[in-house]
């Protein structure tokens, strides 16, 4: 279209230019030959050239051409050429006999080469008259034509002969070449036999591209626009604040802080989940503070526990650490004589007294001293031994005396066992609770275990040494410690490699038939010294050696009286017993296996209990002794007089003798015979014998016949020996 509009205006150029000329008197003067200087008068070179022709011919009526001329592509005016004027003269005849009114324009083809012709009738000024002749005006469409054209158009064309009238613009081919588009199309010039073959993309083309280009453009960058937008206001609204949610979930996560909490901004779906899982968070707190709190507190008294000891004495430990000058202590309680309350009245009972107790606990010590019950179920592993003691009752407390130097937790102590002392009230009875203690300075050197240790340590040395007694921790008791440790093991092995003898003490009745029988009495050597009895008993007692250690004397003893009983045939010997025996093991079983196996009869074997163990451990002992008792074999009190036994509940049991403890006997060398005397009664009353232990004088034995004491044991008579040394001294009497 665009090329057809440029060709039109050249033509309407021409065509208006040739108006002028063809209706114009001059021109008909001229063909009428009226005017000779018609050609030279209006036809130079350069008004050809401004007429935008290259070729004018003026015909008579009859196609006979008057005036020829043709602009030469140097500028100048000449004749047409004959060649030419030939081609033409057909088309000039055909336009005459078609005696055209108006004008008439075409392109013609003369030798391929296309002009561009506008013919009209010539006719005067006024155009009152008819035709006098044909004015013909072309225009050669030359390269240098169609490049201006082009170049006005910005379109690449050919011009052709018309083959078709092809009324519309049509994409015939699109060709690649070298990556660049190429259409071919053809159209055909309005009303004029030429077609105009477009090739190759347009300028125009280019420009659309390019505002394809540009308007992509723009619109990516609205989308670009439009994404950053969304993306400012997701991460202002919600990805930023995820970001900070989960940075608040990894310091959770990682630094265990749960005083964390997710903001809350509005009301939106994460502001939903912040309130979520604050509450979450909230509820979690409590709950661990309640877990805190479990953990740390003994349930029954509501004061501290071992764990809750054991963190204050390290943070106690840190700050004197930080400031060695301030002296904290730790002072542990154990109840004396607990398990009796427990069993004698009842757990509840028991149960109250702790609380009771706690209580002055708790009002004895400051805010800031830290008062624990050292629970009954858990075990407490000693130094002394390797066994673990477990502590059923769970009667021992402990407190942490803060800034406290030993002297001031001693005189605490003792208030302590003052307060203590104050008798408590329930169901009906009046019960004096008393006391051990162990007081350590909780030294920053050591470990809270060995803290603990050592405060241990002092309270089981207190005990040792009797009830309601207070001692503080010394290297000593570790040093007692270490040995009883070694003397444990030694003593396993003792006792496992046959080490440990049993040498027997006579018992004597000087007025009525002489040695009635003797006592069992283990004896050890370690590394040639003599360990006394007082102190392995007790290690084989708490390690709980002590069966296998029963065991062997019970056979020994056995097997000593089977042999002298063939020579002195009434000869008695009694064994001592501990309460793990009755406890631990089959002692009925033990001992009929003994009676059968020296084939001996029951009432040969004594067995001696101390006063002590039927107080503390009546529950245990009653119906094993009475099985026992059915065997045959009986009972005797040892060590009578130090215990605390009710004549009730001496009547409970079945027991043939009480042996008078030598701590009753030695008095009486100083006329000092209260004790035994009541003693002896007590004996006389409840009908049983009597056995008089550690008569070391003349004195003391004839004092105790007086007083009716007919049996005796003791260094005045003889001293504990072997075997050997017995049946010689029994040959001797
Ligand atoms: P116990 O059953 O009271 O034994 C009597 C203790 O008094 C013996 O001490 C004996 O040597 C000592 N003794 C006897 N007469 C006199 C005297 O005139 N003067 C003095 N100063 N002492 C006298 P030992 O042998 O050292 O035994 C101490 C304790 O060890 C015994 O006291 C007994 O409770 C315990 N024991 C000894 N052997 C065994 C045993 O095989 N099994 C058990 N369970 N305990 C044993
Ligand atoms: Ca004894
Ligand atoms: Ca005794």
């Amino acid at each position: 279209m665009r090329v057809t509009l440029a060709i039109e205006q050249d033509t309407a150029v021409i065509e208006s230019m040739l108006s002028d000329y063809a209706r114009w008197d001059d021109t008909v003067a001229f063909i009428q030959g009226n005017k000779a200087d018609y050609l030279t008068s209006n036809f130079t070179g350069e008004s050809v050239a401004n007429l935008h022709v290259t070729s004018v011919v003026i015909t008579k009526l009859d196609a006979t051409p008057i005036l020829k001329l043709t602009l030469s592509s140097e500028g100048t005016i000449g004749d047409m050429s004959a060649d030419m004027l030939n081609t033409l003269t057909p088309y000039f005849k055909h336009i005459s006999q078609l005696a055209i009114k108006e004008k008439l324009t075409s392109v013609l083809w003369l030798n391929n080469k296309p002009f561009l012709m506008v013919a009209s009738p010539v006719t005067d000024t006024a155009r009152k008259q008819t035709a006098s002749g044909y004015m013909y005006a072309l225009r050669r469409l030359d390269d240098q034509y169609i490049k201006r054209i082009q170049k006005t158009a910005s379109i690449p064309f050919t011009l052709q002969p018309a083959v078709a009238r092809i009324k519309q613009m049509v994409i015939v081919k699109q060709s690649e070449e070298n990556s660049v588009k190429r259409w071919t199309a053809s159209a055909s010039l309005t009303n004029l036999p030429a077609e105009i073959i477009v090739g190759g993309p347009t300028r125009l083309l280019n420009e659309r591209r390019i505002t394809y280009w540009t308007l992509a453009g723009i619109a990516a960058s609205l989308v670009a626009f439009s994404l950053v937008g969304i993306y400012l206001i997701l991460n202002r609204r919600i990805l930023r604040r995820l970001h900070e949610f989960s940075q608040l979930a990894d310091r959770h996560r990682i630094d265990k802080d749960s005083s964390i909490r997710w903001p809350i901004q509005g009301k939106d779906e994460l502001d939903n989940l912040s309130t979520s899982l604050n509450d979450l968070m909230a509820e979690v707190n409590a709950r661990h503070q309640d877990l805190n709190f479990l953990a740390e507190h003994d349930p029954l008294t509501g004061i501290g526990n071992r764990r809750q000891l054991h963190n204050r004495l390290e943070a106690v430990q840190n700050r004197s650490r930080r400031q060695p000058s301030l002296a904290s202590s730790l002072l542990l309680l154990d109840l004396d004589g607990f398990k009796l309350i427990n069993d004698g009245l009842g757990h509840s009972v028991g149960d109250k007294v702790l609380q009771i107790i706690a209580n002055r606990l708790l009002t004895l010590s400051r805010n800031y001293d830290t008062v624990a019950r050292l629970g009954g179920d858990e075990a407490t592993t000693h130094l002394g031994g390797s066994k673990t003691v477990t502590r059923l009752g769970g009667d021992e407390f402990a407190v942490l005396l803060e800034d406290t130097t030993p002297p001031h937790a001693t005189l605490y102590a003792e208030r302590l066992l003052r307060t203590l002392e104050q008798p408590i009230e329930l169901e009906g009875q009046n019960l004096i609770i008393r006391g051990s203690i162990g007081i350590t300075p909780a030294e920053a050197s050591l470990t809270k275990e060995e803290i603990v240790r050592n405060a241990d340590l002092a309270m089981y040395e207190a005990k040792r040494r009797g009830k309601g007694q207070i001692v503080m921790f010394s290297v000593g008791l570790l040093d007692k410690a270490h040995r009883r440790m070694q003397l444990e093991q030694a003593l396993q092995h003792a006792m496992n490699s046959n080490l440990l003898e049993v040498w027997y003490q006579p018992i004597i009745a000087p007025h009525s038939g002489g040695v009635v029988g003797m006592e069992a009495l283990s004896r050890w050597t370690f590394n040639e010294n003599y360990i006394p009895p007082d102190e392995f008993i007790g290690i084989a007692e708490t390690s709980g050696m002590i069966v296998q250690l029963g065991r062997f004397v019970l056979d020994q003893a056995g097997a000593a009286l089977k042999d002298l009983r063939a020579e002195y045939p009434n000869l008695q010997c009694s064994v001592n017993l501990s309460v793990r025996q009755f406890r631990d093991t089959d002692l009925v079983a033990d001992i009929s296996a003994c009676l059968h196996k020296h084939n001996l009869p029951a009432d040969a074997l004594k067995l001696e209990l101390t006063e002590s163990m039927l107080a503390e451990h009546e529950e245990d002992l009653l119906a094993t002794m009475l099985n026992i008792v059915k065997l045959g074999c009986k009972f005797y009190l040892d060590d009578f007089g130090t215990g605390y036994s009710s004549l009730d509940r001496l009547r409970r049991f079945p027991i043939e003798v009480l042996k008078i403890d030598r701590s009753f006997v030695t008095p009486l060398g100083n006329g000092d015979d209260v004790m035994v005397r009541n003693i002896i009664n007590i004996g006389h009353e409840l009908g049983m014998k009597l056995i008089a232990e550690g008569v070391e004088t003349e004195t003391e034995l004839s004092r105790l016949t007086e007083l009716g004491c007919i049996q005796f044991q003791g260094y005045y008579f003889a001293k504990p020996m072997p075997l050997e040394d017995l049946r010689i001294w029994l040959a001797s009497q």
